[in-house]
């Protein structure tokens, strides 16, 4: 096949992005496809969404109680409720009681839920959910990129240019510079925060799928 076929090939695939991974309303997903367009990306991944409290529990639970991984949160008060959550696993109480345990006290941590992660927002009307940039190390050959670096300048240009009017807050990794007001450092993913049309919410049932 000659270059420029396969060039034909990529600027299609280009035009017409797939965005797979979890499910978003269909203006976010309107707005993440041109983002794609502009930023020459064939598909995008969304890796995270917005999670309910209880969702938030479960992945404690799973994390730091069952399997045991470190819990670095910025949030001072979520290191004892790890801590205490893993005494009475060890005290073999079940996964209920503990998830429950979990739930209540990531309700009345101190800042609120929304001060322990992004994800667990309060907003109607605002959007919260990752995008893939890369996952395991930051450097070296370890690393795996689902962006060029690129792809991920280009995403950034076109997700600065919809802020602050679509895009409310943009997380994205410490390499690709800070710029904007409302940006902040959030590694191996680009984290946005959408503003949701009125109607959308109304007419769209949230089970909407995307692949
Ligand atoms: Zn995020």
């Amino acid at each position: 096949m000659s270059f420029s076929a396969l060039r034909a090939i990529a600027a299609r695939l280009a035009s017409h992005p797939r965005i797979l991974g979890k499910p978003i309303s269909q203006f976010s997903e309107h707005l993440l496809r041109d983002i794609c367009v502009e930023a020459r990306l064939p598909s995008a991944i969304v890796t995270s969404v917005k999670r309910t409290v209880e969702d938030q529990a479960g992945i404690f639970y799973r994390k730091h109680v069952v399997e045991g991984k470190k819990a670095n949160y910025a949030n001072k008060g979520v290191a004892p409720i790890i801590k205490h959550a893993r005494e009475l696993h060890a005290a073999k109480k079940t996964k209920e009681e503990v998830i429950s345990y979990l739930i209540s006290s990531i309700r009345d941590v101190h800042g609120g839920p929304g001060s322990i992660s992004r994800h667990l927002g309060e907003q109607p009307f605002l959007e919260i959910f990752d995008v893939a940039h890369y996952s395991g190390p930051t450097s070296g050959k370890e690393r795996h990129n689902y962006m060029t670096s690129e792809q991920a300048q280009a995403f950034l240009k076109a997700c600065r240019a919809r802020m602050p009017s679509t895009i409310l807050r943009l997380g994205h990794s410490a390499e690709l510079g800070m710029k904007v007001k409302g940006e902040f450092v959030d590694e191996k993913c680009f984290h946005l925060e959408v503003r949701q049309p009125v109607f959308d919410k109304i007419e769209q049932p949230s089970d909407t799928t995307t692949a």
